[in-house]
């Protein structure tokens, strides 16, 4: 992956599964990231242990930052 792959896949949406992994956006295969459905990721860069590839992905960031009471 050049650095220009890399700043075009910023921010890229990812897909968390029904136990809560996170897939990789590039091969669709389990990471060994978890969220929970309250979890916001900006810009984070994901692991994916099948393709080896580093992918900066965002989650739960729209609708803007999480406030907690
Ligand atoms: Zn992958």
């Amino acid at each position: 992956m050049t650095s220009a792959d890399r700043l075009r896949a910023a921010g890229v949406r990812c897909a968390v599964d029904a136990q809560g992994w996170v897939r990789c956006p590039v091969c669709g295969c389990k990471t060994r990231t978890k969220a929970r459905p309250d979890t916001v990721l900006a810009n984070f860069p994901l692991f994916c242990p099948k393709c080896h590839r580093e992918t900066v992905v965002s989650l739960g960031t729209e609708g803007g930052p999480t406030v907690r009471p």
